[in-house]
């Protein structure tokens, strides 16, 4: 395993990211723990020691304190949690809890969550920065830093602000391409803020190659799209932590062999920025899963299936798309068109309308 030096904490390259970790049907879509400790025993044994998790990843820090904490020496791995505002507005209640859930006493990494243009102000406004900084001070964190999928204005204030030991954003060649990741990527480097990355493989969309991938698999036929993904990434010095939101041993095997491997050279960076635009149109709703959008729902639906759902029945796939669709609880005719949900959605989809189409189809 490929290790880096995070403000004087060696850290495994590659990071555990514990927000698809795997479910069980039988446990109506909580934790499959037989499944997902078998994955933490593996990244353990294969010297993976960054662990992220957070309060909005359903059951992912009561996980991590029953399957890592518990049975695990405490200098053999490092945790990230994070503060999300929506939902919780007493982040001291906040913070009691996650150490309770984690059974931890200190907290490795500490983010606050999404920053988004919308939340801008509540995380400055309401305290909680200067709570956590005390904390810190107190030594129940390790490094303080903020995750942000807000504008670069927002995160270049936000970043200026505050005293940050770190940042997470989310960075792929995709989106280096079609997005702001160079100029956020920049943003941090000029301050000397080191990042954790996540979104490498872009919530999975970019794990498949999309379009005519010919001169890439003949170039490399060992190498998955997720790998290309996760080279390309490694090439900047300033991406401290990889993250990779791993369901299964298969997913685990294929990061190691690309942590334990080099990054993308200039012919093959060529090759997947050229492939940008065939993506780009292969996907009808460009969602993350990141789930920003989910709690703000009055509906309840979740949303980031229904996401799922739409690129299935855009790329023909229908029956791909009605076995998503029988998932949800509530479907997208429980949709009433508020639009809570597009405020909160970093990628700018149009939620609703997309609602409606997948509520009138055939
Ligand atoms: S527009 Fe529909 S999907 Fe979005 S928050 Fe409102 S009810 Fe939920
Ligand atoms: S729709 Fe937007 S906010 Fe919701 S999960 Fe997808 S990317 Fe995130």
């Amino acid at each position: 395993m490929e290790y880096v030096d995070l403000n004087g904490v060696k850290v495994s390259r590659l990071g555990m990211g514990n927000m698809r970790l795997p479910r069980s049907i039988a446990k109506l879509g909580g934790i499959d723990y037989k499944r997902a400790e078998r994955l933490i025993s593996t990244t353990q044994e294969l010297g993976i020691n960054y662990y992220d998790a957070a309060i909005v990843y359903l059951g992912s820090e009561e996980f991590l304190g029953k399957a890592l904490v518990k049975r695990y020496d405490r200098d053999s791995f490092h945790i990230a949690t994070k503060y999300y505002a929506l939902g919780h507005p007493d982040y001291r209640k906040a913070f009691e809890n996650q150490l309770r859930r984690l059974k931890v006493d200190f907290i490795d990494f500490y983010l606050i969550h999404g920053l988004t243009d919308s939340s801008y102000k509540t995380y400055t406004n309401k305290g909680s920065i200067e709570y956590f900084q005390r904390m810190k001070e107190q030594g129940k964190i390790g490094q303080f830093g903020f995750s942000t999928h807000a504008s670069v204005k927002t995160s270049r204030r936000f970043a200026d602000e505050h005293d940050w030991d770190f940042a997470q954003i989310q960075f792929n060649y995709y989106d280096w391409v079609n997005g702001t990741a160079k100029e956020e990527y920049e943003l941090f480097e000029q301050r000397g803020i080191p990042l954790v990355i996540m979104e490498p493989v872009r919530g999975g969309k970019l794990a498949k190659f999309v379009g005519d991938a010919t001169e890439m698999r003949s170039l490399q036929p060992d190498w998955s799209a997720a790998s290309w993904a996760m080279r390309w990434v490694k090439r900047f010095d300033n991406a401290k932590v990889i993250l990779s939101g791993m369901s299964n041993l298969e997913q685990l095997t294929d990061n190691v062999a690309t942590f334990n491997d080099r990054a993308l050279n200039a012919r093959e960076v060529e090759l997947v920025l050229k492939s940008c635009g065939a993506i780009r149109e292969s996907m009808a709703a460009p969602c993350t899963a990141c789930r920003y959008c989910t709690e703000s729902c009055p509906a309840g639906i979740d949303i980031p299936v229904a996401m799922d759902a739409f690129n299935e029945l855009a790329m023909g796939n229908e029956s791909a798309a009605e076995d998503q669709l029988s998932w949800l609880e509530n479907g997208p005719e429980t949709c009433v068109g508020c639009g809570a949900c597009a405020q909160h959605c970093p990628q700018g989809i149009d939620i609703p309308s997309i609602m409606e189409k997948l509520a009138k189809r055939p």
